[in-house]
């Protein structure tokens, strides 16, 4: 049975603008070939944030403007792998982001995936150690905080993918790593490991010489103003940068101009109907530790903005499966969706669970309900992301088509209903989640490292916006 759809008016140019428009193609393809990586403190980082601007005013957005801030910048230096015993080697290696300077020496240790019982298998051995974890299974961020909690000196990422070179991803989260840590590729790890095997203990030393240096960056911010509630905001956005040795076609950018696409035809055709506010935001920096995300959500809590809602469309045009709905734990949204998709006649696959991972954090944080889309049906794992083979000739315009338009059907609708089944949670409820729900362990290790080293021996910005 199929339901009237009071939205057919609005939904039809919408979709069918979508499925006909070359601009986010055309965009990502400006982002990531002119601008290269638009990691934080690079020229293309702030030509990207121009164009983003450009557009959200072509697009008809209102109150477009840069937010500006400034953080420890991570700029990458050269580094080294070198075997030293039972044979000497040279070996490929990059520094992962927000590693500092420094010079270790150990034995290496394997630890799988970097599971808790992993470490404990290798407990005795691990302090002094230098630890090799592959990526995949749990977050690197797991990883290596458990190598700190075990005193390990250095930390070895290895890429579970053959054939994609060296991984990344940041370490730090805007102070400097306690621990230097490095990316090496799925051969070079493996090449440890039958050293290993072979010969008992392989002892190995990193060199690394990154620097932090003071740096600003910017999130670009417009909005469709609402005509019944203004002063409910639902927040869309995604960030715009990308690992510096990465084009970061997918991620970030198959879901940054889904955000730009949804703006565009938002505006285009529903923008004199809408009952609440659409903030649309590109957010800076994610890949190094949300801080445009923080940067937003504490200037939103500044200005006792009432956001409803915080949509994360991070990697939302991502290739490889259908769209859904992923709820950060927000069961009693699921209603409101699957009206929605009865009244489209579509069905939207939903999800719940929740990560520290993304820039839905902060919001989160602070009570507000969040969530995202996801792509049902893709393997698990990064794949290509977080190496140099996320590029443009990965993305796939469908996949981004079909996420604009699910994306901006659902957003018209929690602008425009009566009522939205949506509540903040109180700060408890924020506390409890962050002891108790099993996607946020993350969050648990830092706090376990926090108390080992001492907090106040860290620059830690998430403390400015949680307190
Ligand atoms: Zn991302």
């Amino acid at each position: 049975m199929t339901k009237t759809n009071p939205y057919l008016a609005q939904d039809r140019p919408i979709v069918g603008d979508v499925y006909t428009s070359t601009e986010p193609m055309t965009l990502l393809t400006t982002l990531c070939d002119d601008f290269g990586s638009r990691f934080g403190g690079t020229e293309g980082a702030k030509l990207a944030s121009d164009l983003l601007m450009e557009k959200f005013q072509a697009y008809g957005l209102h109150n477009v403007h840069k937010a500006a801030y400034d953080y420890d910048g991570w700029y990458r230096g050269e580094a080294t792998l070198q075997v030293l015993s039972p044979v000497q080697r040279e070996l490929t290696c990059i520094s992962l982001p927000y590693c500092h300077a420094a010079e270790v020496e150990g034995n290496v240790v394997l630890v799988g995936e970097g599971l808790a019982k992993d470490f404990e298998k290798e407990k005795e051995r691990l302090n002094g150690s230098i630890v090799l974890s592959q990526s995949g299974g749990i977050h690197r961020m797991e990883k290596y905080d458990r190598a700190i909690l075990h005193d390990a000196s250095g930390f070895i990422f290895q890429n579970h993918y053959p054939g994609y070179g060296e991984v990344t991803g940041t370490i730090g989260w805007n102070h400097e790593a306690t621990i230097p840590g490095i990316g090496v590729s799925y051969e070079t790890g493996e090449f440890l490991k039958r050293l290993h095997k072979q010969n008992g203990d392989v002892r190995v030393r990193i060199q690394t010489t990154d620097e932090l240096r003071q740096t600003t960056a910017w999130n670009i911010v417009g909005e469709l103003p609402g005509r019944v509630w203004p002063e409910e905001v639902i927040v869309v956005g995604c960030h715009y940068d990308g690992h510096d040795i990465s084009q970061g076609a997918n991620d970030p950018l198959s879901g940054m101009v889904v955000v730009t696409e949804m703006a565009r035809v938002l505006s285009a055709y529903a923008a004199d109907g809408l009952g609440r506010t659409v903030r649309f935001v590109a957010w800076s920096n994610e890949e190094v530790g949300l801080f445009g995300a923080y940067h937003d959500a504490r200037q939103l809590s500044d200005a006792q903005a009432q956001v409803r809602f915080t949509w994360n469309l991070d990697s939302a045009g991502s290739p490889g499966g259908r769209k859904g709905i992923q709820l950060h734990r927000v069961p009693d949204f699921e209603p409101f969706i699957e009206h929605a998709a009865e009244e489209m006649a579509l069905d939207i696959p939903i999800g719940q669970g929740i990560s520290g991972y993304s820039d839905h954090f902060p919001y989160f944080l602070q009570g507000i309900p969040t969530g995202s889309i996801m792509t049902v049906g893709r393997p698990a794992g990064r794949g290509f992301g977080h190496t140099a083979f996320d590029t443009v000739d990965k993305t796939d315009a469908m996949a981004i088509r079909e996420a604009a338009a699910l994306g901006a059907r659902i957003v018209l609708r929690m602008l425009s209903a009566d009522s939205l089944p949506l509540q903040a949670r109180s700060a408890e409820e924020v506390e409890r989640m962050l002891k108790e729900d099993s996607g946020l362990e993350q969050h648990r290790l830092r706090e376990a490292v926090y108390e080992k080293l001492g907090r106040e021996n860290l620059r830690q910005y998430c403390d400015a916006v949680r307190t």
